[in-house]
């Protein structure tokens, strides 16, 4: 059988990281996350660390053959020998062109799962999220469970809503993340991969992971009777 590439989509707060997470231990595949990689990178200090921590420091986008590059090295290594989760890659459309090169002359064919979770669900688990400042403890606080008056339960100090979960700022990601990703979607679906649209609310992480698990076998099995 090929070696599994599964590039994952969904938006902040959709779970992307969670199922990553349960499918690089479910399938034994390597999780590789973009802003990981990167930053592992920039850690190594060699010299492609050093050129990408340059660009980074000055606030510039990290060229996408660089990144594409540092995606080729990264699926040689061990980890990734029977597979791997691309998790925030490709992120533009000239990097899904470039992906599609390098995964077909490797002989992999990519297949995509799109986390999708309704926007209100999203802005409400989000801003519905609070911190304490002092300790870093984050709570739920949903219309019908209020943490009690607000406060951390170790040390009493009043709980914060984060910058980035606020409604706003939520709201402004969200567009954000739909304007840049549904044109590497369509691209891909273009290209011919099998790509499949998934809720990703309403069900526990684990019956969505088994969901996932479940279409990838299927395609798989499907696809050795076709070959046979
Ligand atoms: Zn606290």
């Amino acid at each position: 059988m090929s070696r599994l590439c599964l590039i994952l989509f969904g938006a902040p707060g959709s779970g992307k990281g969670t199922q990553a997470k349960l499918l690089r231990q479910s399938l034994g595949i390597a999780h590789i996350s973009t802003g990981d990689m990167l930053r592992e990178r920039v850690a190594s200090g060699d010299p492609l660390g050093l050129e990408v921590e340059s660009l980074m420091k000055a606030g510039s986008l990290v060229p996408d053959e660089t990144v594409n590059r540092l995606v080729e090295e990264r699926i040689e290594q061990p980890d990734s020998v029977s597979g791997f989760i691309l998790d925030g890659f490709p992120r533009t459309v000239h990097q899904a062109k470039l992906l599609g090169e390098l995964l077909a002359a490797k002989g992999i064919r990519p297949l995509v799962v799109h986390l999708k979770v309704d926007y209100n669900v999203i802005i409400a688990r989000l801003s519905g999220r609070r911190l304490c400042p002092t300790c870093g403890a984050l709570y739920s606080v949903t219309p019908n469970v209020r943490a009690a008056s607000e406060v951390c339960d170790y040390d009493g100090t009043k709980l914060v809503v984060r910058e980035d979960d606020r409604e706003d700022v939520v709201r402004a990601r969200l567009l954000a993340y739909e304007k840049q990703t549904a044109p590497v979607l369509a691209c891909l679906k273009e290209a011919g991969y099998p790509a499949w649209d998934l809720e990703g609310a309403g069900e526990s992480p684990h019956a969505i992971a088994r969901k996932i698990e479940t279409l990838i076998r299927d395609y798989r099995a499907g696809g050795e009777e076709a070959r046979a």
